[in-house]
């Protein structure tokens, strides 16, 4: 059963003990917090993954990013959490600016996302 902080989540787990809403929330969590402590801002961020200047970011190009090395999860669940959230769909395998800067850097006050903690 689903684990996500404490319980009151009752529905059966899919990975790492939690529900697949709940596993997708916690890899972005955990996606954004890595890479808002290695770079300064969303262009930065973007411009050392996409570090060949091609203008958008393919799953492998993110999956040997240094954010990837970083963050405590395995290409497994990085790629998972990509399928979850279409991130990749068929036939856009590329990941442009403005979508990367929605999905890492949004703004704070966006609706369903909870305050995060500054590292
Ligand atoms: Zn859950």
């Amino acid at each position: 059963m689903c684990q996500y902080k404490g319980a009151s989540c009752r529905r059966k787990d899919y990975k790492r003990k939690l529900c697949k809403d709940h596993f997708v929330k916690y890899v972005r969590t955990l996606l954004r917090k890595t890479i808002r402590a290695l770079y300064l801002g969303a262009e930065k961020a973007f411009g050392a993954i996409d570090h060949t200047g091609l203008g958008y970011v393919t799953q492998d190009a993110f999956l040997q990013s240094y954010v990837a090395q970083r963050v405590p999860l395995t290409s497994e669940e990085i790629n998972e959490y990509f399928f979850l959230e279409n991130v990749y769909k068929d036939g856009d395998r590329s990941l442009i600016y403005d979508k990367f800067k929605n999905l890492f850097f949004p703004h704070l006050t966006m609706a369903g996302d909870e305050p995060e903690k500054k590292i």
